[in-house]
């Protein structure tokens, strides 16, 4: 019996050009599961969630998402959606065109559309920032406008690259608690990049700690704080972000 993992990585490596960047990574998430993927800047993070979203082929191995093999699907055949550490809305649009966009190019029904956009307007408190511009919003604001971009598409896998380091401490606290509250809300998979372990041991059900392209411990933040396989995952979780 095999359990129903929502994303599967299999012997992955990542080369750009001569150099090897992921190296035979093998990764089972489990349906609903939040995992963070943790290390220090430059050790493959954004690499490996670009991979899994087919922002980057991949050099060898297989990406399964819900038991299918998309190695080779588009990103938008992947049922996943993404949130970087940057907005990436569209300036010239308001928040209620940046939600609708993608569903509208789609082709999705206007009255399912208004339906999703009331739903993550709910959710992530963004009602009254519906017809305001990108450039009227806070830091915070527009990264849960971001967030919302995700959640209107209704997909089965939410990828995060540090979509918090560039808020102020006191937000980003308020907004890890937000994004905890979503994933228990929606019980959908996430994978979260971050190089900074409270919001790994505050936010993950398992946490994946790499550096230089390999995973160096993959357990629950527990037993990643309490027993670290080595000094590495020791002295990483230990010191401060
Ligand atoms: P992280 O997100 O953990 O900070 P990245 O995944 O962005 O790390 O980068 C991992 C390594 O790959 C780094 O050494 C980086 O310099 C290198 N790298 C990232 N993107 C490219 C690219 N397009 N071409 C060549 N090297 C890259
Ligand atoms: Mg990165």
């Amino acid at each position: 019996m095999t359990q129903l993992h929502s994303v599967s990585i299999k012997d992955l490596s990542l080369n750009f050009g001569s150099v090897g960047v992921l190296k035979d990574l093998n990764i089972d998430v489990a349906d609903g599961e939040f995992l963070v993927l943790l290390g220090p800047s430059g050790c493959g993070k954004s690499t490996l969630l670009n991979c899994i979203a087919g922002l980057l082929d991949i050099s060898e191995g297989q990406i399964f998402i819900k038991g299918k093999n998309v190695t080779w699907e588009e990103p938008k055949d992947r049922g996943i959606g993404m949130v970087f550490q940057s907005y990436a809305l569209y300036p010239q649009m308001t928040v209620e065109k940046n939600l609708s966009f993608g569903l509208r190019v789609a082709g999705l029904p206007k009255a399912e559309i208004a339906k999703r956009i009331a739903a993550a307007a709910e959710i992530l408190q963004i009602g009254p920032l519906l017809h305001r511009k990108p450039a009227e919003l806070s830091g915070g604001q527009r990264q849960r406008v971001a967030i919302g971009r995700a959640l209107v598409r209704d997909v089965d896998v939410f990828l995060f690259d540090e979509p918090l380091s560039n808020l102020d401490a006191k937000l980003r606290s308020e907004l890890r608690v937000e994004i905890k509250r979503l994933h228990q809300k929606l019980a959908n998979t996430m994978i979260y990049v971050t190089h900074d372990q409270i919001e790994a041991l505050t936010l993950a059900d398992r946490i994946a700690v790499m550096k230089g392209g390999l995973i160096q411990q993959l357990d629950d933040p527990l037993t990643i704080y309490n027993r670290p396989r080595n000094l590495f995952v020791a002295s990483f979780i230990g010191s401060p972000a």
